[in-house]
């Protein structure tokens, strides 16, 4: 491991490939030949162009997306999503399904509810403290969409495959597990993530949209809310991220180039999931929040026998370079994210770790 870094578990922001944030460093004075730094060029530059292209290039061909979906790079998180899109797909007396699987999702559903949109919740795993992914849902037959959170970071669940939406566009929140594994993208009319979790820095968030859901939007959305705007101008309505977007094509170029594609990305998740659900289930000192065929192969959520040892292992993981290890103030108990740029190393380092505080402790 590189001096003075730690092995980095936090939940979002989170870690980014070494990698990338040498080339960063490497490049920050100079960017791409131009005798400025990136966050002193023009968005408007040969240079810049350079970047944000290759962005989107990369995501294209990273998620095998056809001709039909386009790429953007939005300003306000994912949370503005929540509300940008009932304001563009939802209108008159159409109405659209939602799958309540945590608090992410439950502030999606509110913001189209404060809008005074439509909203029917299909299904919800409010009942078990949010701990699976509800199946078989009836979706209506009417709706415009259906808004899924694939992955739910606060409380470790995760869609293990998607539902049959019966050809109504699935819109989901792939905020903290976008590009973790191969996607089939086709019956999605759009997805969102704000790249803090697995594809770069806060302030930047990815939208990839199906042409046919731009023609839903009236006009009367704002232009910096619409999605059009930014589809016609390349992202480039107003001044973009660019700091961010250019971090986040190095990571794309990562996984292209380093890891050798999506594939390749989820054997290595896979992996490291395994390693540290293997230690879990195999001790009564640790225990899994999640039921099992709901876990998440990024957020690992577990709990301790009390409140006073969770605080001693988060302290102790610190003092050992194991960091972020604090469950969300929301949920408390222990997460660990091991998102795309998390090692299988720094994986073993958390695992060796909790074999020896079970065994002094347990
Ligand atoms: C972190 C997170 C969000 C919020 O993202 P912002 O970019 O902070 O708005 C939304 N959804 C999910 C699933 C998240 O993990």
């Amino acid at each position: 491991m590189n001096a003075n870094r730690i092995h980095n578990f936090n939940a979002g922001p989170a870690a980014l490939p070494l990698a990338v944030l040498e080339e960063i460093r490497d490049s920050f004075l100079n960017f791409a030949g131009s005798g400025m730094s990136i966050t002193e060029i023009s968005h408007r530059s040969k240079w810049f162009d350079g970047a944000i292209n290759d962005a989107v290039d990369r995501t294209k061909r990273l998620l095998k997306l056809s001709d039909k979906f386009h790429v953007l790079f939005l300003q306000g998180g994912a949370s503005t999503q929540f509300c940008m899109i009932p304001m563009n797909f939802l209108h008159g007396d159409h109405s659209a399904d939602y799958v309540n699987t945590g608090t992410w999702s439950t502030k999606a559903l509110k913001e189209a509810q404060l809008l005074g949109k439509q909203v029917k919740i299909v299904a919800s795993s409010e009942d078990k403290d949010f701990s699976y992914i509800p199946k078989d849902i009836k979706f209506s037959n009417d709706a415009t969409y259906i808004h899924i959170t694939s992955n739910n970071t606060i409380k470790g669940t995760q869609w293990a495959s998607f539902p049959d939406t019966q050809g109504v566009p699935l819109i989901a929140d792939m905020s903290s597990d976008i590009m973790s594994q191969p996607l089939n993208v086709e019956k999605f009319g759009l997805i969102y993530a704000g790249a803090q979790k697995n594809i770069g820095p806060a302030g930047v968030c990815m939208v990839i949209i199906r042409d046919d859901m731009l023609k839903l939007a009236p006009d009367t959305v704002p232009s910096m809310l619409k999605y059009t705007t930014f589809v016609s101008k390349n992202s480039m309505y107003n001044t973009p991220p660019c700091f961010a977007i250019y971090t986040l094509q190095l990571v794309m170029k990562w996984l292209e180039d380093t890891i050798g594609g999506l594939e390749n990305m989820e054997k290595i998740n896979r992996e490291k999931a395994q390693l540290l659900y293997g230690v879990i289930d195999s001790s009564d000192f640790y225990r899994g929040t999640a039921e099992l065929e709901s876990r998440s192969m990024m957020n690992v959520t577990f709990r301790l026998p009390n409140e006073e040892l969770e605080e001693a292992f988060i302290q102790e993981a610190l003092d050992n370079d194991l960091g972020g290890l604090k469950g969300h103030r929301s949920v408390g108990g222990c997460r660990a994210s091991i998102y795309n740029a998390t090692t299988l190393e720094a994986v073993g380092a958390l695992t060796d770790f909790m074999k020896e505080f079970e065994r002094k402790k347990g």
